[in-house]
């Protein structure tokens, strides 16, 4: 039977998929208490957001685009343009380097940069923010940044932070 508390549960447990967090058992227990469930029911919906191919998953590719359209706005994360003809969602590492379509890899660019950027890397501005609940692909794009890279500030940042 459904509890009448099983949309909000629901949008819940998917804004946390969305932002990235990775539901532990303990999240698991405390969700549970919020929405007087099982810990089941909390894997489950957790499934039900993330399973491939699923027409629900956070993961396909209008959901992310949304996601990413939502979260940039019309912004370009490379050169901070809020006026570029157009805007497309970017992979911050390129597929072809194994780059991953999820949010933490996506970002709103401009079509010059999208351009001159081509199988490069280069530090998105909102780096530290997406990257917040994936500090190892962090890492990673920081690793594989190339000189040309914009944003170069966010490494001296993250310096400066000791993250
Ligand atoms: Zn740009």
């Amino acid at each position: 039977m459904a509890h009448p508390n099983i949309n909000e549960r629901q949008s819940h447990v998917k804004s946390l998929l969305i932002r990235g967090v990775d539901i532990t058992t303990a999240i698991k227990k405390e969700l549970a208490a919020i929405y007087s469930c099982s810990t089941s029911a909390i894997h489950a919906d957790i499934i039900w957001f993330t399973k491939p191919h699923s027409k629900h998953s956070i993961y396909t590719s209008s959901a992310v685009r949304k996601i990413v359209h939502a979260r940039d706005g019309e912004i370009c994360q490379y050169c901070g343009s809020e006026t570029a003809y157009e805007y497309i969602v970017e992979h911050v590492i390129p597929a072809a380097i194994g780059g991953d379509a999820r949010p933490y890899n996506l970002v709103i660019a401009c079509q010059s940069c999208n351009i001159r950027k081509g199988r490069k890397v280069w530090i998105p501005r909102n780096l530290i923010e997406i990257t917040e609940y994936h500090k190892d692909w962090r890492e990673r794009v920081l690793s594989l940044a190339d000189d040309t890279s914009p944003n170069l500030s966010v490494v001296i940042e993250l310096g400066a932070t000791g993250v």
